[in-house]
């Protein structure tokens, strides 16, 4: 399987998401998929504002720490799956509501 993103993106059926999480889990490469879970989180908190998921990609990128660049993702699309939810976010259950830019926390 290639480990390049261009390549990846060549298959058939396989977007940047798809391939950025590929590169990230079968070959450990620091990549983020934004999914709707992270476009929302990164848009709502002011985290990553964009108004595509490659515009949200490519700010993640420069703001999280390489440290934490190869987990980043799963972190965001959980906490926008259970925490941050599309609906109505828990603020009340989020820790973040101190740095969060969102105006209609639910709190
Ligand atoms: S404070 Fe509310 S809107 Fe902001 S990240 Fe937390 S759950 Fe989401």
């Amino acid at each position: 399987m290639p480990q390049d993103r261009a390549a990846l993106e060549s298959l058939p059926g396989v977007g940047r998401k798809t391939a950025n999480v590929v590169l990230n889990i079968a070959f450990g490469h620091p990549t983020i998929a934004v999914d709707t879970h992270v476009f929302r989180v990164g848009n709502r908190t002011g985290l990553a504002p964009g108004k595509t998921p490659l515009d949200v990609e490519k700010v993640l990128e420069t703001t999280v720490p390489m440290e934490f660049m190869q987990h980043a993702h799963h972190w965001l699309i959980l906490h926008g799956r259970y925490v941050c939810k599309a609906q109505k976010p828990n603020c009340a259950a989020c820790p973040l509501p101190d740095i969060c830019r969102f105006d209609n926390k639910t709190i």
